[in-house]
């Protein structure tokens, strides 16, 4: 991740190359420390990171200090069976228009945070991340880049066990347990990286690798899923797309394979940077 924003200990943050540079205190209070606020005012922040110089106070990026970058969004979306390879694996139709879920804010977890494994069924989902900038209803195809704010490395955990426990399934429950959505480590603009619409996302349990794809497998690429979300739904600043997920879920290997306490979940997305998320049982 060469740039991007962070909320480093509930303070946004530009990172820069490993440095972290204070957007309230380093822009002389002309920038929030709030990242809600600092996405409502994309623009503002990208010139203002553009115009960084060496004399500006900064900080080593702490990843310790690492919390959700985007802490309270108004509406999280989910898409299931978004890549052709996870469609075939899972042996179901590629869907003629986009299937959505929610995932509830509650489930947002830092990027380096605990997976508490509700159930002996919890799965690992690799996802990009799209974090909406400007807001907007009706957005065509040809301008939906424009109202994206940047891209983040997402884990849509889910507990099959709730997933599945009636007809029809239950979702958005199933992926809304309380620590069931690290996100982070950045909101990564889409001008830092070279091709947007072709990433490397993996992800790796235990040492093992899971999930190998490119975000080009979509069958809804992010344009489209904008355009269609915001015919039915205004979009806002700080608004979340979980995009879906590649090949290689547990659920659907041979054997079936879950998360298992103490297990390390490491999911990468080329340019995006890295989660690693340990498995714990609940807390009570
Ligand atoms: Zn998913």
């Amino acid at each position: 991740m060469k740039l991007g924003m962070v909320n480093h200990g509930g303070r946004a943050g530009i990172c820069i190359d490993g440095r972290v540079y204070d957007l309230e205190r380093d822009s002389g209070g002309t920038l929030s420390a709030d990242p809600m606020r600092a996405l409502a005012e994309w623009e503002a922040v990208l010139c203002w990171a553009e115009d960084l110089g060496s004399d500006v106070e900064s900080q080593p990026l702490d990843r310790a200090s690492l919390l959700a970058p985007v802490p309270a969004p108004e509406k999280i979306f989910g898409v299931g069976l978004n890549y052709h390879d996870h469609a075939s694996e899972a042996g179901l139709a590629v869907p003629k228009s986009p299937l959505i879920f929610t995932k509830f804010p509650n489930c947002l977890q830092r990027p380096d945070g605990e997976v508490e494994l509700s159930s002996d069924r919890v799965d690992w989902e690799a996802e990009l991340v799209v974090v909406v900038g400007r807001g907007g209803r009706g957005i065509v195809e040809e301008q939906a880049l424009s109202h994206v704010a940047g891209f983040m490395v997402g884990q849509d955990i889910s507990d099959r066990r709730l997933q599945f426990s009636g007809k029809p399934p239950q979702f958005s429950m199933g992926k809304s347990i309380d620590t069931f959505g690290p996100i982070g480590p950045a909101v990564v603009p889409l001008s830092a990286l070279e091709d947007p619409a072709d990433l490397a996302i993996t992800c790796d349990v235990a040492g093992e690798r899971m999930q190998e794809s490119r975000t080009s497998e979509m069958i809804f690429s992010v344009p489209e899923l904008i355009s269609w979300l915001s015919r039915y739904c205004t979009l806002k600043p700080g608004d979340l797309i979980f995009t879906g997920t590649p090949a290689g879920v547990g659920s659907v290997r041979d054997p079936r394979r879950y998360l298992a306490q103490g297990d390390r979940i490491v999911t990468t997305i080329e340019g995006l940077g890295t989660l690693e998320n340990r498995c714990v049982l609940p807390r009570g």
